[in-house]
Order: structure tokens, then C-alpha cells, then sequence
């Protein structure tokens, strides 16, 4: 079967709504376990699949006309996937087991996996319309096409996108603000020390920074921005990037009851409400304490969602996976459950590196690194493993 961008079908055993990391994945594992079925990815994107990871950390690049491409195309073919791009899927009839394309075409499934991801959290104050996103390969493209000419940019966010965006505005040689409500950079990701470390790293590259600050309004000024803060702090750039988390995509789902406060509510075989209709990756709303928003956690969601799609009984768990940030010549580890007010044990501090461990009812829970990259792979599988301190020691 070809790849094609406009379909002859109109049924399916398998669809699939949305094309990149639970997506594409759970495309994957449905063609092992069922090799004569038809299965159908849905994307509105019209590049080939990417990965999405890769936009904050290359806008300082020339990229060539499909980047990151996840799989190449000919990985479609051989599988016998069918990929329809450029293409919303507007309505999903539960009854029919059919769903509406913007195009209006009908197409019918057996088995439906939602995987339409998430969108940025908007900026909910005056003048946010002037402010740009992060989430697709369109928007990388129009913060490119600013760069190129600008002198200054503001970035409202201190996560780990948003001191990934300093550093690529930074590396541009662009003079870079960064405006965060918390109290340090990526201060969710690591622990005090290490965040004020970067902060200091950060100020030794001239990155200007401003902590516990929340934007109130934005205006447009004859050249650039100028954003005012509720301390009435006022900053000025070329281009103001905003990176405030992300929330589940969900306007499909709202007419089939299938939310919950905030995304897709599933159970732990990934199935929804409605029998035959699953969920996976960051659309879905998951119980406290499981990995959400990560590559890696989608990525699992997707192929535990298929096996269940297929008849097998597999049950999603609360395993963690790691975050790595290499910003500012540093390379950053977080995984699991990171919290101060846990027991806690660093283990290694020499020079810049830096290994620390997290317990919850005496099983390691969690760790934070910095450079020490080499490690971080077989550290991440004892940490899933809730593996001991004698493993960890091993490593190093
Ligand atoms: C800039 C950036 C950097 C990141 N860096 C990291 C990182 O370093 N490490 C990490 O672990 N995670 C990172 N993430 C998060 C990671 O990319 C996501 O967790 C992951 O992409 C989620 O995959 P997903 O398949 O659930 O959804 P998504 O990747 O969001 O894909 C969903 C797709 O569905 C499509 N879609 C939505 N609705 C429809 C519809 N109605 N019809 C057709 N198609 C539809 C969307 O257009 C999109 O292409 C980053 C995210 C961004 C934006």
C-alpha cells in the first residue's frame, strides 16, 4: 500500500488521529501484532511526522524542507501505513464508528486512538496577540523569520523550553530577557542548587533575567514590544516568545463527554468511555504522580494503547522517564518525583557535576543530574526499576 495524501478508502480497521510520538508509535506496534489490518495515521500537519523536541533546541539552525523527520518516508510504505496529511478531523460520530474530515469526507474505523497532543497555555492578558508559541514546525518557522532580524527578544516562561529558547536567541547573538513567575530557572526540573547554578550561568552569558514576575499587559510600540509586569516592571524586545506549559487538545472530545478538567480521561488500558475509542499521549488527563507532557511518556502510552486496541490486556503504570536539557553547554538529567520535602541523598558533587537521588517509601523515586551524560541511560532504567543505592553507585 502506498503512503498517500488523499485517501480512496472510507473504512479502516485502525485510525489514528493525530501523527507524531504516541501517534506514530502506537501506528508501530498495531502493524507487530496485526499484520493484516488496515490502519490509517490522521494529521493536520502537512510536513512529514517530526519530532517536535527538536523545535527549541535548533531555531538557531538552517534547517533543510522536512526536518526531524521521525521516520523516513519510505517507513510508511513498508509498513503498510496509511498517512493522510494536511487533514482535521472535525467530528467523531461514536454510534457510526465513523469520523468527519474538514474536507467532509466520512471515513469508518473498528478501533479509534486519539492522539491529538496538546497546545500552548495562552497568555491570558491585553496584547497577547503579539506574542508568539512554540508547538509546531509552522511556528518554529515564523520565530525563525523574526530572528533573522531581530536585536532583542523577551521570553515570558523560565522552564525548560523557555531557558531552551534564551539559549538559542542567546547563541543567535540576540540580547535575551527572560521573565519567570518562579523563583529561579527550570526550578520545577531541579533542585535549588542546580537552578541557581544556571541562573548564574545564564547571567555570565549576559541573559537578563527577572524571577517572580507575572506579565499584566503587552503593547505594541513603533519598534518591538513592550510588556509591563504586575510589579510594574517594563521590558522591551523585538520579539516576545511565550512558553507557560501546555494544555491537552481536546475539541474533538468535548461534544463526546470523554474530558475531564483538563484533557482525556482514560482508563489504565488507555481506553476512553466510549468502547473502541483510546487515548494517548499529552491529550490525556492522567492521575497524580504519572508522567505526562514528556516524548518518552507519549511514546509509551501510544504502544501500551495499541496492544489493548489489538485484544491483548496491558495495563499502563506510573513508570517515570527522564528529562534531559542540554542548555547553556550543560547537560541536565531529571526524572520521577523531585521534591525537596522527600528524602534525598546526593551522591556525587565534584566540579560541575552532580548526581542526586530521591526516595519515596524507601524506593528511589527519582534523580537529578548534571553532566554527567554518560550515565544517564542505565540511570534511567534503575530508576524505573526502583533500583538500589548500590546499582547508582555502580554507575560512576
Ligand atoms: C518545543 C518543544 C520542545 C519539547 N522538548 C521536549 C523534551 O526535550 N523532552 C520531552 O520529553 N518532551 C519534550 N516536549 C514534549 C513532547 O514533544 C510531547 O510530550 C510529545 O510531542 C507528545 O506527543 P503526542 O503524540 O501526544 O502529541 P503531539 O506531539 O502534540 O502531536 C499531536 C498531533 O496531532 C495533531 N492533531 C491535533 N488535532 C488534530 C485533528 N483534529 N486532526 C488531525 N490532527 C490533529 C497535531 O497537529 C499534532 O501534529 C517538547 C515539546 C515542545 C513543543
Amino acid at each position: 500500500m502506498k503512503t498517500i495524501n488523499s485517501i480512496q478508502k472510507d473504512y479502516f480497521n485502525y485510525i489514528i488521529i493525530g501523527a507524531s510520538q504516541a501517534g506514530l508509535n502506537a501506528a508501530e506496534r498495531l502493524r507487530q501484532l496485526d499484520k493484516s489490518a488496515s490502519i490509517m495515521i490522521i494529521s493536520e500537519e502537512s510536513n512529514w511526522p517530526y519530532k517536535r523536541t527538536k523545535l527549541s533546541k535548533n531555531l538557531n539552525e538552517v534547517i533543510p524542507d522536512n526536518p526531524f523527520q521521525l521516520q523516513e518516508s519510505s517507513w510508511y510504505n513498508d509498513l503498510s501505513l496509511t498517512l493522510l496529511r494536511g487533514q482535521r478531523v472535525t467530528e467523531i460520530f461514536p454510534k457510526e464508528m465513523s469520523l468527519k474530515l474538514a474536507d467532509n469526507r466520512t471515513i469508518s474505523f473498528d478501533r479509534l486512538l486519539i492522539a491529538t497532543g496538546a497546545i500552548p497555555r495562552k497568555l491570558p492578558i491585553t496584547g497577547s496577540e503579539y506574542v508568539h508559541y512554540l508547538r509546531n514546525l509552522q511556528d518554529f518557522k515564523s520565530i525563525q523569520h523574526v530572528m533573522a532580524h531581530a536585536k532583542s527578544a523577551l521570553i515570558i516562561g523560565g522552564g525548560v523550553e523557555g531557558v531552551e529558547l534564551a539559549d538559542q536567541f542567546n547563541k543567535a547573538g540576540i540580547e535575551v530577557k527572560i521573565l519567570s513567575r518562579g523563583a529561579n530557572p527550570m526550578n520545577h526540573w531541579l533542585d535549588p542548587h542546580l537552578s541557581k547554578e544556571l541562573q548564574q550561568i545564564m547571567e555570565k552569558r549576559d541573559i537578563l533575567q527577572y524571577y517572580l514576575e507575572t506579565p499584566k499587559k503587552i503593547e505594541k510600540l513603533p519598534q518591538g514590544y513592550g510588556l509591563t509586569t504586575q510589579n510594574n516592571l517594563q521590558l522591551q524586545g523585538d520579539i516576545i516568545v511565550t512558553s507557560i506549559g501546555i494544555v491537552p487538545r481536546v475539541d474533538l472530545l468535548h461534544s463526546l463527554g470523554l474530558c475531564g478538567d483538563k484533557g482525556m480521561i482514560v482508563s489504565n488500558q488507555m481506553e476512553s468511555a466510549i468502547p473502541s475509542i483510546y487515548g494517548a499521549g499529552d491529550v490525556l488527563e492522567l492521575p497524580k504522580d504519572y508522567p505526562w507532557g514528556l516524548w518518552h511518556s507519549a511514546e509509551y502510552q501510544g504502544k501500551t494503547a495499541a496492544e489493548n486496541m489489538t485484544g491483548l490486556n496491558v495495563f499502563m503504570d506510573s513508570r517515570n522517564f527522564r528529562l534531559k536539557a542540554e542548555v547553556f553547554d550543560q547537560n541536565y538529567f531529571s526524572q520521577g518525583i523531585i521534591d525537596e520535602k522527600q528524602k534525598n541523598k546526593v551522591l556525587f558533587n565534584k566540579n560541575n557535576q552532580y548526581l542526586k537521588i530521591f526516595f519515596k517509601d524507601n524506593k528511589i523515586s527519582g534523580a537529578l543530574m548534571a553532566n554527567m551524560k554518560e550515565i544517564s541511560k542505565p540511570l534511567e532504567k534503575y530508576i524505573q526499576n526502583n533500583g538500589s543505592i548500590e546499582e547508582i553507585n555502580s554507575l560512576f
